[in-house]
């Protein structure tokens, strides 16, 4: 087994880490083996901040204009902030998600028993060393609910309240914007998105699986109205979710957000679905790649304003075969907006950059810049690799990168926080 298929097999859904890594906490450093841990450095050298390609990347950009369009948040509540994960993710009886937060953990540079405090500072520490402007959209995240729209604590594997995410983009503005989470069936759903709106929310996030919402749902209708009413975006979850178990993948289907489109939503497809299969619902449900529908969406005439393609995880090695087709459709570039899913870009196995070399899609002159570079700042990693792909001479313009007037049109002025 070589080292991929190795990584593979553990991280991505087997358990065969589990006999031979011997995991454990010691500090940070809970892989016996180099090259697979974050070694969680802070800073820049000045052999990275002079580097040419650190020019070559931030050339023609206005980091002003620059918002990451997918952060997660992760923490554990120590701090009073409502923060809660399952606690099938602290036991080996469930040892694919015991594996996950551990590698959350260090992609995070997270301490154990100061997980909100700890997510914050090294947030705050990469940040620091991206160009003044620079900003992430950090992603409440809601609970799965029933069919009668009542929370499922048991169904759910975290939970990111809506105020805390706010309270962090209102502490560290400069920073830091957010994104509100909101189940569509819960009885108080409209008025939740009134008050993200007035708290400052760019956009909504669903992770239909996990959550439990099926987008095609009519139960999803009034919140649909209410957010075209705000001219306010849904980040929604398409293709197979390996991060987050569990749950309804069907949910996930990219053909499924069309009644928001038809409502006249704009709608996000995060990962442009560029991982797994779905059902083909204009086809007998005939098996097809969920990137097909999200391509069906994306050709559809009346959904040219308002569907968009998000390209936040094309990187790692599961999704890295999109990458070729989403350079080639360079009429879609303008549709496409960047975003990091951070902290996955800080967990060392999940991205090859090998492997995008091997594809031609990077130069050997690349390679050690950009490793050293994710040693330092996995936000700056991520944002580097996508700067310096390119296929036939043809990569992602900044226009991808430039995403903030995509989510600042639904904000006139800002209302007072009351929290
Ligand atoms: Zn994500």
């Amino acid at each position: 087994m070589n080292r991929r298929q190795f990584l593979k097999k553990g991280l991505l859904g087997g358990t065969a880490l589990l006999a031979t890594s011997g995991l454990g906490y010691a500090g940070m450093r809970f892989w016996p083996e180099s090259g697979l841990n974050n070694p969680c450095l802070t800073g820049l050298p000045t052999e990275l901040s002079q580097h040419p390609l650190m020019q070559k990347i931030w050339s023609e950009i206005d980091p002003s204009q620059v918002w990451d369009t997918h952060a997660h948040i992760i923490g554990a509540g120590e701090s009073g902030s409502g923060v809660w994960y399952s606690p099938a993710m602290d036991s080996w009886r469930h040892p694919i998600l015991k594996v996950q937060k551990d590698f959350y953990m260090n992609g995070g540079c997270i301490a154990e028993g100061h997980e909100d405090a700890s997510f914050l500072a090294r947030m705050l520490d990469l940040s620091a060393t991206m160009p003044t402007g620079y900003k992430s959209m950090l992603f409440a995240f809601d609970w799965a609910h029933n069919t009668q729209g009542k929370p499922e604590k048991s169904r759910s594997i975290f939970h990111i309240p809506d105020s805390y995410a706010a309270a962090i983009a209102r502490k560290h503005s400069q920073q830091f914007e957010w994104v509100a989470s909101i189940h569509p069936y819960r009885a108080d759903a409209i008025d939740a998105l009134i008050r993200a709106k007035e708290n400052g929310a760019r956009a909504i996030k669903w992770l239909p699986s996990g959550m439990s919402i099926d987008p095609s749902s009519l139960k999803c209708d009034q919140f649909y109205q209410q957010l075209a009413q705000f001219d306010m975006p849904i980040i929604s979850h398409t293709g197979r979710e390996s991060a987050v178990q569990g749950g309804d993948q069907s949910y996930g289907n990219p053909l499924h957000m069309r009644r928001a489109l038809d409502a006249g939503v704009r709608v996000v497809l995060a990962h442009c679905a560029s991982d797994g299969h779905d059902e083909d619902l204009d086809n007998n449900k005939k098996p097809i790649k969920s990137f097909e529908l999200f391509t069906r969406i994306m050709d559809t005439p009346a959904y040219a304003g308002l569907a968009f393609g998000e390209i936040s995880a094309i990187t790692l090695i599961n999704h890295a075969w999109v990458i070729k087709p989403l350079l080639e459709r360079t009429d879609w570039h303008p549709r496409l907006l960047n975003g990091s899913d951070y902290p996955l870009p800080g967990i060392v196995p999940l991205i090859s950059t090998k492997q995008l070399h091997r594809a031609g899609l990077l130069e050997d002159s690349h390679l050690l810049f950009l490793t050293t570079l994710r040693d330092y700042n996995p936000l700056m990693f991520d944002f580097a690799v996508k700067r310096l792909i390119q296929l036939n001479g043809i990569g992602f313009k900044k226009e991808v990168f430039e995403t903030r007037s995509f989510f600042d049109r639904t904000m006139t002025a800002k209302s007072p926080i009351t929290h």
